[in-house]
């Protein structure tokens, strides 16, 4: 029988029906038969057993202010050294990442020890796992995580994520996790399911989960006339409070990219929206109009 590395086994699947794999990470549970790949194309099927594509593949690689993440009310005017891979769980139309997300070829080879190096000079405050969605490349991070508290309890470990992770996997991770970022990307199961391939209701368990545990700030990509409605930002904002009314909530402004090419969302739609959440929510900022915040 071959040996294998077992680095790039994946920490969660069953094995189902013979030689068939069922990933447990994400809430698309998917049944991989031999030989193929999960949904998100970053970890498939080697001879019965789960393994990855990514490990210790990344891009991005760059040192970022951390308001950029956005995270306002974690290190205010601090940077950190931002790593990003290939993959997603999602398949957003409006995606501003898909090439990275798409082509696994931009990605290099680093090894950990490496990100560290990188993660703990120039001032930065630590490691922040984004571009893409770093839930399918959950084994770097975690094990750059844990690796990064242990040099020293301080560095922080923040998480830029559309919040679809299984309970387990996230639940692991936690400790480790001083501030996390999570799309919201609409308050709409039929937004989720027709523009981002996903669904609604594990982003808001992640999110009700994460507010518990560390320092959560929620985005929501505001495209206009798809999820502006006073009603929906009524709704998202509401959503927001029930878990915690000091939860910040960042209204970012749409421009068309990838597959979406409606005209840019008004900026008075965006500034309506921040008056309707401000009713509900203590902390609302707008995102991506220069000369408001
Ligand atoms: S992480 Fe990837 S392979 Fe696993 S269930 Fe999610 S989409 Fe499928
Ligand atoms: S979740 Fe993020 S990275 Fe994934 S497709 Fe959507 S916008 Fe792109």
């Amino acid at each position: 029988m071959k040996k294998h590395n077992l680095r790039d086994r994946a920490l969660f699947y069953e094995k189902e029906n013979g030689d068939k794999v069922r990933c447990t990470l994400c809430p698309r549970y998917c049944l991989i038969s031999l030989g193929q790949k999960g949904f998100c194309k970053t970890r498939y099927n080697r001879e019965g057993e789960l393994v990855l594509l990514n490990r210790d593949r990344y891009c991005g690689l760059h040192y970022d202010p951390i308001e950029k993440k956005p995270l306002y009310h974690l290190s205010p005017k601090s940077k950190i050294f931002s790593i990003g891979s290939f993959g997603c769980n999602f398949t957003c139309d409006f995606c501003q990442n898909h090439q990275i997300v798409s082509n696994p070829e931009y990605s290099g080879t680093f090894t950990e020890d490496f990100i560290l190096e990188k993660a703990t000079s120039e001032s930065s405050i630590g490691l922040a796992y984004t571009y893409n969605e770093p839930t399918v490349w959950y084994e770097g991070m975690y094990s750059l995580a844990v690796k990064l508290k242990k040099m020293d309890q301080r560095y922080k470990n923040v998480v830029v994520t559309n919040g679809y992770i299984n309970e387990k996997p996230l639940v692991d991770l936690l400790p480790y996790v001083d501030g996390m970022n999570i799309d919201l990307k609409s308050i709409r199961e039929d937004f989720y399911k027709k523009y981002c391939g996903g669904r609604l209701e594990p982003v808001l368990k992640t999110i009700a989960l994460a507010a518990q545990k560390t320092h959560v700030e929620i985005t929501t990509l505001l495209i206009e006339p798809l999820n502006t409605t006073p009603d929906e930002i009524q709704k998202i904002a509401t959503t927001i409070a029930e878990i915690d009314d000091n939860i910040p909530l960042h209204l970012s402004r749409y421009f068309p990219t990838h597959r979406m090419q409606l005209s840019p969302t008004a900026i008075n739609t965006i500034i309506q929206a921040k008056d309707i959440a401000k009713r509900y929510l203590k902390r609302v900022y707008i995102g991506n109009v220069p000369g408001l915040s």
